[in-house]
């Protein structure tokens, strides 16, 4: 079999961890398997290298974020150069790459570029000539500008499943410090299960909605391309089973459940724009300012404002666009004439996730019930056809997880 595995953070910590991803490269060789690796930075190496540009620049602009791309893309090659040097240490055929070198090509969205294009062929190439190929993640070059380019954090992630999808693998594993997707993140509570399937769908939704076990975006692109994932422990022993693997909603789910997993997330921020006099175009103003200013929106609610004649509209977005945020809806302040701008930081989202609840009704009210019985006053609430969000002030973040986890039946122990 052909495998891209990836091993994240925490897995390439030190020189330890190091040696210990290169038993496990090698146990699936040593299994006949073809090997394809990729490497995130050392745990804590990237957020290191987002202080120091934070400390120097604001990065609002793309000049400032493609000098931040450049910075941050350094600690992959770090830890790709040394597990090459590891495994020729013990024996193998094995050189590293950077993204420019495959080359992976993206746009020019630089601190969270998307992928544009993997030739697969140099990979396939080089794997002719080495026993095993080591690929920088999270990383890639935009082609016109010859800059590079950074996939938005996390994005190893997606270096992975889409370098799989190029060669066409027959199976993408990450490698993290979890054994798998959890019914929640086990970090918050120990009663925490790990699912052994979950499909392409509600990983999706769930890793848009928090579990950062896997980037957002690597789920969108398995789901494309049709590659199957695998997410497991690096620091446990591997066998065919271990894990949980992502599905397709056809396939046979044993464990038919209502609802799937919880995810949180401490990471958004609420603007409100008050008393804006009603027009056609309004909305169109606002998130079209936010769009230049490449801000992704998450929830979105208006609303008659409390004197009855104007709108107030709110919406939510990631902590670390508000700045970008606040420049795009000031620059539409002439269009708009909203009174005041409020920014609210302490909140925290909660969101319930599971294909079940396509056929079952009452999902929303256990939500809202059990949410009331701890006294937890909901702020803004959104849903798709699998998924049920909720904003409420962070301090209660983690009680309400773990109250909703032990509702919906998910408590393991
Ligand atoms: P890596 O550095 O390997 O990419 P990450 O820190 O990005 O690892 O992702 C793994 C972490 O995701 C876990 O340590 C866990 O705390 C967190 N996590 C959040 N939600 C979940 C979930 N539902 N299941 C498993 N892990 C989760
Ligand atoms: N090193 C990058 C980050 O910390 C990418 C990754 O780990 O996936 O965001
Ligand atoms: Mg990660």
């Amino acid at each position: 079999m052909l495998i891209v595995q990836k091993f994240g953070g925490t897995s390439v910590g030190d020189i330890a961890r190091i040696k210990n991803v290169a038993k496990k490269v090698k146990q699936e060789i040593d299994l006949g398997n073809k090997i394809v690796v990729v490497v995130s930075a050392m745990s804590g190496v990237t957020n290191q290298l987002v202080d120091y540009c934070n400390q120097v620049s604001p990065l609002m602009d793309s000049q400032s974020l493609s000098e931040y791309d450049s910075i941050v893309a350094t600690g992959e090659q770090v830890t790709c150069g040394l597990l090459a040097l590891e495994l020729q240490s013990i024996g193998y055929k094995a050189r590293s790459f950077l993204g420019w070198q495959i080359p992976l090509t993206t746009d020019d969205v630089h601190s969270k570029a998307r992928i544009d294009e993997i030739d697969g062929s140099y990979i396939l190439k080089s794997m002719e000539v080495n026993d095993v190929v080591v690929i920088a993640g999270f990383q890639g070059i935009h082609k016109a500008t010859n800059r590079i380019s950074t996939l938005g954090r996390g994005g190893s992630d997606t270096s992975a499943v889409a370098i799989a999808a190029a060669i066409k693998a027959d199976r993408c594993d990450i490698y993290t410090d979890v054994d798998g997707v959890y019914t929640t993140d086990p970090r918050i509570t120990d009663k925490a299960r790990k699912l052994n399937k979950v499909t392409y769908e509600e990983m999706l939704e769930m890793a848009y909605s928090g579990s950062k076990v896997l980037q957002t975006r690597s789920v969108a692109m398995a789901m494309a391309h049709n590659v199957r994932v695998r997410v497991l422990s690096t620091f446990a022993e591997t066998t065919e089973t271990s894990g949980t693997i992502l599905i397709n909603n056809d396939e046979e789910i044993m464990e038919r459940r209502l609802i799937t997993g919880i995810s949180y997330s401490k990471n958004d921020v609420r603007i409100t724009l008050t008393k804006m006099p009603d027009h056609a175009g309004l909305s169109s103003a606002i998130f079209g300012a936010l769009h230049e200013k490449e801000v992704n929106i998450d929830m979105i609610v208006q609303n008659i404002s409390a004197d009855g004649k104007s709108v107030d509209i709110t919406f939510t977005t990631d902590k670390t666009e508000l700045e970008k945020a606040k420049m795009a809806i000031e620059s539409v302040r002439g269009e708009t004439n909203y009174a005041e701008m409020k920014i609210d930081e302490g909140i925290a989202k909660i969101s319930v996730i599971g294909v079940g609840m396509i056929s079952h009704s009452g999902v929303a009210h256990t939500m809202f019930k059990t949410l009331a019985e701890k006294g937890i006053n909901i702020l803004l609430i959104s849903t798709s056809e699998i998924k049920i969000s909720v904003l409420i002030s962070k301090e209660y973040g983690e009680l309400a997880v773990r109250v909703l986890h032990s509702a919906y039946g998910l408590d393991g122990k």
